[in-house]
C-alpha cells in the first residue's frame, strides 16, 4: 500500500472514531439535560413560620425548597401539639444551614432542637410529598400530630441517641388547606447537625421523579466509574510493570466510593448494612486520598514538569489526615475538612501550572490533560456556586467526572501510543540490523574460509621450504628425517631390503676456487636434475650437506644400488664435464650400503660414509660398497 492511501486510511479511521465518539455524546446529551433540569428546586421563604404557596403551581414541574423563616427551639424537643405553648421560646431560622450557624448567641447547641414550619397550600388539590434531606444525625418529622418519618434515633442524651442514613420522601394530606411541619433533630454524631439542607415540597409524581433521576444519574456515573476502574486494573495486572493504569484505577475507584456514599445512594448503604459512621467516614477518605492520588497520577503522565518529591509531601499530608479521619469520632472529622480543602486549593494552583507548563513544552496530551481538568473544574464551581445560591443550575459535579475520565482515556491511550509507536519503531530497527548482521556473518565466513585455504597455502609453502633444500629442490636433512620417519620406516619394517648411495664431488674447491662459487652451484643443481631423471618415483635424494647428496633406495638390493651409483657417476661425468670449462673433468665418488636387519639409520650411514671415504682414498671417482 502507497504512503498516501496509508494516511488516507489513517485520517478516514480517525474521523469514523471521532463521528462514533460524537453519536455517543448526542446519545447521553438529553438524558444529562434532562437529569440537569429534574434537580432544581425554586426556593421559598417563609414568614414567622408560615409559607404561603398557595400561589405556587404545582402541576407544572415546580418543586419548592422551604429553605428559610422555619421556627427554632434551640436544645428542645418539642412535641407538635406543644408548639404553640412555647411560640416565644422559638427563634426564626435565617437561611438553611448546619447547627453552629443556627446558634443566637455564638454557642453551640446543645446537640438537639426542633424546626417547626407551617405550609399553606394552593386550593387545587394536588397529590403532594415532601423530601427531606439526609439530617445530621438523627431526625423525627411531624405532619400536624403525626410522626410520618424517622431517621436514625432521636435523644436528648447523647448515650441514647443514634444516627441514620434518613433521606426520605413522605406524602403530604391534601384535605386541609395547611399542614404544620414539626421537625424534632438531635446530632451527636456529626460536626454539623440540623438541617443543613432544605426540604423540598413538589407534586408526588415530580419528587419521586427527583429521586429516581437522581439515583439514575449516581447510577450512570458508578456504571462508567466501574468499567473504566476495571478496564485500567485489567490492564495493571497484564502488564505490572506500568503504574499508570493502576493509579488511574485506583483514582476511579475512589471516584466510586464518593458517589456511592452521597446523599441519594444511602439507602444502598443502609440496604448493604453499612454502619452510618463507616458511612461518613469513607465519603471523607475518597476525599483525602483522591487528591494526592490525582497529583500522583499527573506526575505519570508528564514526569517532566510534576515533581515526584512534591507528590509524596502530598501523599503525607494525606496520609495524616486519613488516619485522622479513621482514629476520630464522626463528630471531630468534619473540624478537617476546612483546612484540607485549603491544602487542596494549593495542589490545584499547583497542578494548573505544571499543566499550562506542560501544554507550553507541548508534552504529548497536555491540552488535552488541561481539558478534562477545566471540565472538571467548571462542574465543581458550578457546584459551589449552586451550594451558595448563586447560581440555580443543579449540582453536576459528577458529571464533570465523566468528562474528566473520557479526557483521561485519551490522554493514557496517547501514552500507550507512544509507547507502542516507540516499540514498533524498534522493533523495526531490530529487524534491520539483524538482516545486516546476517549478511555480515555470511560475509564473513566465506572471508574467513578463504583466508583459511591461504594460511593452508602458505603452511604448506612453508614446510616444503623447511624440508627442502632450496638451491638444488632435493630434501635437505630435516626432510630426510621427516621422511625415514614416516614413510621408510614402514618400509623397512616389512622387510624388505633397501640401501642408500652416499656420493660426494670431487675436488670441488677447486672448481669454486678456479670457476666461482656459481659455476659450483649449477652443477649442484645439475646434479639433482640427472639424479631425477635415474631413480623411481619412491626413490629420494637428500642434499646432505655442502656438495655431499644422498640417495634413499627403498625396495633396493646392494647390487641395484651399486648398478645406480655407477650409473649416476657415469652420467655425472658424461654430461657435467667441461660445464664449466673445458677440459675441466666432474666427477663423484660414492659409498653404497644396504640396510640390515634391525639396523638404525645412524649405522647404515656410517658404513656408506666409510665406503665413501675408502672411495676418496683410492683415488675418488669410483664406487665402493
Ligand atoms: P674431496 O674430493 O676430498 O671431496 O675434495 P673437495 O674439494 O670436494 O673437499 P670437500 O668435499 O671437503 O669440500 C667441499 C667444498 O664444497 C667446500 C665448499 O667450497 C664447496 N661447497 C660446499 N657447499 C657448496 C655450495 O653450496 N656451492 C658451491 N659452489 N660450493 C660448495
Ligand atoms: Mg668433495
Ligand atoms: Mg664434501
Amino acid at each position: 500500500m502507497s504512503i498516501l492511501n496509508q494516511s488516507r486510511m489513517t485520517l478516514l479511521s480517525r474521523l469514523m472514531a471521532v463521528l462514533m465518539f460524537l453519536v455517543c455524546v448526542a446519545v447521553f446529551m438529553p438524558i444529562i439535560m434532562h437529569f440537569g433540569n429534574a434537580l432544581t428546586p425554586v426556593k421559598k421563604s417563609a414568614e414567622n413560620g408560615q409559607v404561603f404557596l398557595q400561589s405556587t403551581d404545582f402541576s407544572s414541574d415546580n418543586k419548592v425548597a422551604l429553605s428559610d423563616g422555619w421556627l427554632f427551639f434551640e436544645s428542645k424537643l418539642v412535641q407538635p401539639q406543644d408548639v404553640q405553648k412555647l411560640l416565644n421560646e422559638a427563634r426564626i431560622v435565617r437561611g438553611i444551614s448546619g447547627w453552629q450557624l443556627t446558634a443566637q448567641d455564638g454557642n453551640q447547641v446543645n446537640g438537639f432542637g426542633t424546626y417547626h414550619i407551617t405550609v399553606n397550600l394552593p386550593l387545587d388539590k394536588l397529590d403532594l410529598a415532601i423530601q427531606i434531606p439526609q439530617i445530621e444525625s438523627a431526625y423525627r418529622l411531624y405532619i400536624n400530630d403525626n410522626l410520618v418519618a424517622t431517621g436514625g434515633e432521636v435523644s436528648e442524651s447523647k448515650s441514647t441517641a443514634k444516627p441514620g442514613y434518613n433521606a426520605k420522601i413522605v406524602l403530604v394530606p391534601n384535605e386541609q388547606n395547611s399542614f404544620t411541619l414539626t421537625l424534632q433533630v438531635s446530632s451527636y454524631h456529626t460536626a454539623w447537625g440540623g438541617l443543613w439542607s432544605p426540604v423540598v415540597i413538589g407534586a408526588a409524581d415530580e419528587i419521586f421523579a427527583t429521586q429516581r433521576d437522581l439515583v439514575a444519574l449516581s447510577m450512570f456515573i458508578l456504571g462508567v466509574l466501574t468499567i473504566t476502574a476495571a478496564f485500567y486494573l485489567i490492564q495493571f495486572y497484564l502488564r505490572p510493570n506500568e503504574k499508570l493504569p493502576l493509579v488511574f484505577g485506583c483514582l476511579c475507584m475512589l471516584l466510586f466510593l464518593k458517589e456511592f456514599t452521597n446523599e441519594h445512594m444511602l439507602f444502598v448503604l443502609q440496604f448493604l448494612g453499612i454502619n452510618f459512621s463507616i458511612g461518613l467516614k469513607i465519603n471523607y477518605l475518597t476525599f483525602y486520598l483522591g487528591v494526592p492520588t490525582l497529583l500522583y497520577f499527573m506526575q505519570l503522565c508528564f514526569p517532566q514538569t510534576f515533581k515526584a518529591k512534591i507528590t509524596r509531601v502530598c501523599y503525607l499530608i494525606a496520609a495524616v489526615y486519613s488516619v485522622f479521619v479513621l482514629v476520630s469520632p464522626t463528630q471531630i472529622i468534619g473540624y478537617s475538612l476546612l483546612s484540607y480543602q485549603i491544602f487542596c486549593l494549593i495542589v490545584t494552583l499547583y497542578l494548573i501550572t505544571c499543566l499550562v507548563i506542560s501544554s507550553v513544552k507541548k508534552l504529548p496530551a497536555a491540552k488535552m490533560m488541561i481539558l478534562g481538568c477545566l471540565i472538571l473544574s467548571i462542574f465543581a464551581i458550578n457546584d459551589i456556586l449552586f451550594m451558595l445560591d448563586v447560581v440555580s443550575t443543579g449540582r453536576f459535579f459528577s458529571l464533570g467526572i465523566v468528562g474528566f475520565i473520557i479526557c483521561q482515556g485519551y490522554v493514557i491511550n496517547n501514552h500507550f501510543n507512544n509507547v507502542r509507536s516507540r516499540n514498533e519503531s524498534l522493533s523495526l530497527q531490530l529487524q534491520q540490523r539483524n538482516l545486516e548482521l546476517q549478511e555480515l556473518g555470511a560475509g564473513l565466513e566465506t572471508k574467513v574460509e578463504q583466508r583459511t585455504q591461504e594460511l593452508e597455502q602458505v603452511n604448506r609453502e612453508l614446510q616444503t621450504l623447511a624440508e627442502v633444500d632450496k638451491l638444488t629442490g632435493a630434501l635437505n636433512r630435516h626432510g630426510l628425517q621427516k621422511y625415514l620417519q614416516t614413510s621408510f620406516e614402514r618400509l623397512r619394517r616389512s622387510g624388505q631390503p633397501s640401501s642408500i648411495v652416499l656420493f660426494d664431488f670431487d675436488n670441488f674447491k677447486n672448481i669454486n676456487d678456479s670457476y666461482g662459487h656459481d659455476s659450483g652451484d649449477k652443477i649442484l643443481m645439475s646434479v639433482v636434475k640427472i639424479v631425477n631423471d635415474l631413480i623411481r618415483e619412491q626413490d629420494k635424494i637428500t642434499r646432505w650437506g655442502g656438495e655431499e647428496f644422498l640417495l634413499l633406495l627403498p625396495d633396493t638390493e646392494i647390487q641395484g644400488a651399486l648398478a645406480i651409483a655407477e650409473k649416476l657417476r657415469l652420467a655425472v661425468s658424461e654430461q657435467l664435464s667441461n660445464t664449466v670449462a673445458p677440459e675441466v673433468p666432474v666427477t663423484i665418488t660414492a659409498g653404497v650400503a644396504q640396510f640390515q636387519q634391525d639396523e638404525i639409520f645412524e649405522i647404515l650411514f656410517k658404513r656408506a660414509d666409510n665406503a665413501l671415504y675408502r672411495g676418496k682414498r683410492m683415488g675418488r671417482n669410483c664406487i665402493q660398497s
